[in-house]
């Protein structure tokens, strides 16, 4: 929802999923991530637009592109950031999710990126609290900031979404970043494939839009995009693979798969990587691998994001919504 009339914003308070976001608001975020990525070309890489503001990173799981990207974007646009070590802190003593969070809203903390291995978790601290929560990755829900970045880099790369064919191999099962990029690429007019092993990819998967395949060639043919997940053998019961040598051998990405793909075809891959299993070495390093630009690209886009929400939240202090008048009905 931008404002039309001047100043560019997310209305939102906070930036959960790729669900409730309109393909107009996913490309004002992309359209204003071109504008912030000359930044970091520049010798002094900052903008004051955070200037006075506090982010927290508070990630309950791990992460290393996410917390890093979240944090430069925030230190580009001047933000203070303090980064919890949840290993360390009282989360340790038993605290919860919310008293946590509330803590750390009494230290006038205006945007808390948070990433937590329970699906919704993020939701619950956005009812409850005034500052802006960015989800970074909840569960196997959604992952809405690495799909912007992932639209952003097909776009810059292919010069545009509407009309490609994007195909996802491997552990969709449970995989947000599968979740929150079907829903990116679907509002922007692609037509998105999901191609694993039944018991990683199930064809419940059809009904929220993508075509379910079993098969790597037939995946593959016309594809633009190859987006390789990793197996996340953290989340795995046991017997939803016979061994990881045969996913290797039947639906790996090799270089020899890749050319069942259209020509020129783009390699994406979330990272972190494993190498030799759902990628070979050779295809992450090959020249059609944009995975490192999928990293570059996410610092602009979260800069984009909070600098998005910010206006909106500047907007909102400015004109506070007019209190009912007494005896109207609620
Ligand atoms: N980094 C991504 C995530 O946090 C993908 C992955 O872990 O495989 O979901």
């Amino acid at each position: 929802m931008a404002d039309s009339a001047s100043v560019p914003m997310l209305k939102h308070k906070d930036l959960l999923e790729i669900a409730t976001l309109s393909r107009e608001e996913i490309q004002l975020i992309l359209h204003t991530a071109d504008s912030l990525k000359d930044v970091a070309r520049h010798p002094i890489k900052k903008l004051p637009t955070l200037r006075g503001r506090t982010m927290v990173n508070l990630f309950y799981e791990t992460s290393t592109r996410t917390r890093t990207s979240f944090e430069l974007a925030a230190v580009r646009l001047s933000a203070d950031v303090v980064n919890i070590d949840v290993g360390i802190s009282s989360v340790k003593k038993g605290e919860s999710l919310l008293d946590t969070a509330r803590t750390l809203e009494a230290m006038s903390v205006d945007f808390i990126v948070m990433r937590h291995a329970a699906s919704g978790a993020p939701h619950t601290l956005a009812r409850n609290l005034h500052a802006s929560v960015i989800n970074a990755g909840d569960g196997q829900h959604e992952h809405p900031t690495q799909a912007l970045l992932d639209c952003y880099t097909v776009r810059e790369k292919l010069g545009g979404i509407a009309g490609k064919t994007i195909t996802l191999f491997g552990d969709l099962l449970h995989s947000r970043v599968a979740r929150s990029n079907l829903l990116a690429f679907t509002k922007l007019g692609a037509k998105v494939r999901f191609c694993g092993p039944p018991t990683l990819c199930p064809r419940e998967f059809e009904q929220l839009g993508a075509e379910v395949h079993h098969d790597v060639k037939t995946a593959l043919a016309g594809s633009d995009v190859i987006y390789v997940l990793r197996l996340q053998f953290e989340r795995h019961r046991l017997g939803l693979l016979p061994s990881v040598r045969a996913y290797t051998q039947q639906y790996g990405i090799s270089t020899d798969r890749v050319k069942l793909a259209k020509p020129g075809a783009l390699v994406m891959h979330p990272g972190p990587m494993n190498r030799g299993v759902e990628i070979s070495h050779e295809v992450a390093d090959a020249p059609q691998s944009v995975i490192v630009d999928q990293v570059a690209n996410g610092v602009p886009i979260r800069m984009a994001v909070l600098y998005l929400l910010e206006s909106g939240r500047t907007a909102r202090a400015a004109s506070p919504p007019v209190p009912a008048p007494m005896g109207a009905a609620a």
